[in-house]
């Protein structure tokens, strides 16, 4: 066969398993959760509070229970009806602000319409904040001190560590500016030495920046926002997007197919990002239990 008839061969990126990752992840919290128990007879615990019937956050509620569970934590669901008031709420996370088998706490988003999320976010001790919401674990981040992290950034981090350990002098294109995802990942990735840009709706020109990124994390919520052309060859990409089309499919905020093609490395929706999400949370439940018992936060990874 001549070079001019070979059909030009295309790299394939290598699928980043966060299903395997996450795994990993929980089987060493495990063995953390095991020494707390048996050296320091900590049992740690973590409260769930979920509001009312949304069939998602339902599902959400009842796969963070599971995982509690299965690394041998305690697990409390506190399920709540969909006209319950603010003030119920507020004392429920009182209560369990209180109780000393309670080392973390999750208020389920979203929150039906009477009740204010930031009034009840800014009420959970700041110590059993395993989401990482509250403003003073926010502000940690930002100050560089110890605290607790929210959960989906730190697993991006995570998975993008297990291709490549030190990121030191990357240049990451974050694109999505919320509290819960783009504004922690960029803090994350600026500890990591990284030089952070970030995008957001009246970012013109994204995809022109996009291009310049070795590491692309993407959270937008718009399905395949990210072409192929947005990315630069070799790049690891990491899809934080979980939309559903009109066949009920989930898929991410960037165009699988297509970027797989150029990218060196890529999250897949589902089976990415989605489980470091809760993998994290029970890491976060391990540190919130150390620290309320001024014990050393193992590294979990
Ligand atoms: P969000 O609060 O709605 O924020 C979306 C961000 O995207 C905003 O900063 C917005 O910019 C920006 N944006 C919107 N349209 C854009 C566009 N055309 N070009 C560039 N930026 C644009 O969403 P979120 O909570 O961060 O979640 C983002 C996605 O991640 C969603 O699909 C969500 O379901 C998913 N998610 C997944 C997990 C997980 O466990 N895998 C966890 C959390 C979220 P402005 O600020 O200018 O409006």
């Amino acid at each position: 066969m001549t070079m001019a008839n070979k059909k030009q061969e295309v790299p394939a990126a290598q699928i980043i398993d966060g299903k395997a990752v996450a795994k990993k992840l929980r089987e060493s919290i495990k063995r953390h959760v095991e020494v707390l128990i048996e050296d320091h007879k900590i049992l740690p615990g973590l409260a769930v509070v979920l509001v009312g019937d949304d069939p998602a956050s339902a599902i959400y509620v009842n796969n963070k229970e599971k995982a509690a569970k299965e690394v041998g934590m305690r697990g409390f669901v506190h399920r709540l009806p969909q006209n319950t008031s603010q003030d119920e709420i507020l004392k429920l996370i009182a209560q369990l602000n209180a109780d000393k088998k309670v080392h973390g706490i999750l208020v389920q988003m979203p929150l039906p319409k009477q009740i204010d999320s930031a009034t009840i976010l800014k009420t959970i001790d700041p110590a059993k904040d395993v989401d990482g919401l509250h403003i003073e674990n926010m502000g940690r981040l930002m100050a560089d001190l110890p605290g607790l992290v929210p959960c989906t950034p730190m697993g991006c981090i995570v998975l993008m560590k297990t291709i490549q350990q030190n990121l030191t002098g990357l240049h990451a294109v974050v694109i999505g500016r919320s509290h819960l995802v783009g504004k922690p990942v960029g803090q994350l990735l600026l500890r990591e030495n990284c030089t952070v840009t970030t995008c957001h709706s009246r970012t013109p020109n994204i995809a022109h920046i996009a291009r310049e990124a070795d590491i692309l994390v993407v959270a937008v919520g718009k399905p395949k926002l990210v072409k192929a052309d947005w990315v630069k060859p070799g790049a690891i990409v990491i899809d934080v997007g979980i939309n559903r089309t009109d066949e009920g499919k989930i898929v991410g905020d960037v165009d699988f197919d297509a970027v797989s093609k150029v990218a060196g490395y890529i999250t897949p929706v589902p089976g990415g990002v989605g489980p470091m999400t809760i993998a994290c949370l029970l890491g976060n439940t391990v540190a919130a239990a150390c620290r309320q018992n001024e014990l050393t936060v193992p590294h979990i990874g």
